[in-house]
């Protein structure tokens, strides 16, 4: 089945685009919503042969994502499946700049293609522009989190980008906590960004899938054929709901944001909390440079509770709301102590908790979390 997307008017905001794009083209009798289609093979003749060749469902929410992010779109089955085929864009023998921290997965995908002496890793702290471009000399990709994992560290991207190019270098940028709407790396001079669309694009934790955007078209066209050659393709299914998702991110955006920073601001006052790190409080160490790179401060933040790891995990336990469960994005409130995971326990204190805003009323969220702290810590 042959996908006629429709065409979006330049003058259109991204939050107009999040809802528009990917729709078929407006012909009498068209669904306003890309087809699910459920194929694992095709009649002959086009290049369209077999399923893992390509799929309406997927090219309406690549049109939809590479609008956004300014670049040539490709999904795959996961965030992890777009990671590993753009980590295998390092030439063989050739070297990333990897951060100190950064999402868990995506440092094993790197650090095992380099156990195997396919590639060499450097590492650099993401906050650190200097180390980062010391660490990019002769390098040939260096890979950032636009927002990082998991103390919310902002990364320069603009003069990251503009260094490694000088040396020759590509910049990869995991966007996935800023979205499209916060930030658009492509535009700030990146040449591939990645997003788990199964965090804020899907918003709903139905679902895992994964998007890789290139500014050359030939980079994204070496990215399809990883996902043709590895089969990490995503459902058709998945893309329909991940499409689905794009649709509200504005508003699930919108609200989520300002429910962090607002828990942000009472948190950081609680007796009970040692710190808070979210960009959007004026005192945070990345607040100037979060305003500089991103269009909001996101929906993500952590904290230390001022007490033991076992209190943490009883506060945790004591939450009637927030639910205690790893992952991001989701309309619904998720927590969790980070240093639970072998991967973030060496950079992480004990007390630490990394939380995802949801869209529930912000007087519920900061109900839980206020009974819960003294409850636990009194
Ligand atoms: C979740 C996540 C990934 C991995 O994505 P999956 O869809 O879970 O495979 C990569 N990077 C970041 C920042 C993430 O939060």
């Amino acid at each position: 089945m042959t996908y006629q997307h429709r065409d979006l008017d330049p003058t259109w905001t991204a939050e107009t685009v999040a809802v528009q794009a990917g729709r078929p083209a407006r012909v009498p009798g068209a669904g306003v919503n890309p087809p699910v289609h459920l194929s694992a093979t095709y009649l002959h003749d086009t290049d369209l042969a077999y399923g893992r060749d390509g799929n309406a469902g997927w090219a309406a929410l690549e049109d939809a994502l590479g609008a956004l992010d300014g670049g040539t779109a490709v999904t795959f089955s996961s965030g992890l499946a777009a990671a590993t085929a753009i980590a295998d864009l390092v030439p063989t023998g050739g070297t990333v700049v990897l951060p100190t921290v950064a999402y868990y997965g995506v440092l094993n995908v790197v650090e095992r293609m380099a156990e195997r002496g396919r590639l060499t890793i450097r590492r650099a702290a993401p906050d650190d522009t200097d180390a980062v471009l010391a660490a990019a000399d002769g390098a040939d990709v260096v890979w950032v989190e636009s927002i990082a994992n998991p103390l919310i560290a902002v990364a320069d991207v603009p003069a990251i980008a503009a260094g490694a190019r000088d040396r020759g270098a590509l910049t990869v940028v995991d966007a996935t906590f800023a979205t499209p709407l916060r930030q658009r790396p492509l535009d700030l001079g990146a040449d591939v960004v990645m997003h788990s669309a199964t965090k804020l694009v899907g918003g709903h934790s139905d679902l895992l899938l994964g998007v890789a955007v290139a500014r050359d078209p030939a980079i994204a066209e070496v990215l399809r054929t990883h996902r043709h050659d590895h089969g990490a393709i995503p459902g058709a299914l998945e893309a329909f709901l991940a499409t689905r998702g794009l649709r509200t991110l504005g508003v699930r955006l919108d609200r989520a944001e300002a429910s962090a920073g607002e828990l942000a601001r009472r948190l950081a006052s609680h007796p009970h909390v040692a710190r808070v790190n979210y960009p959007g409080l004026a005192g945070d160490a990345q607040h100037e440079r979060a305003k500089q790179v991103l269009r909001g401060f996101g929906t993500m933040l952590s904290f230390d509770v001022s007490g033991t790891a076992e209190q943490t995990e009883d506060f945790l336990a004591r939450l009637r709301l927030v639910a205690h469960a790893t992952s991001l994005g989701g309309v619904e409130s998720l927590i969790e102590r980070r240093a639970r995971w072998a991967g973030d326990a060496g950079t992480v204190g004990p007390t630490l908790c990394r939380m995802s805003v949801g869209i529930e009323d912000v007087e519920d969220l900061w109900r839980d979390l206020d009974t819960a702290l003294v409850d636990a810590l009194s």
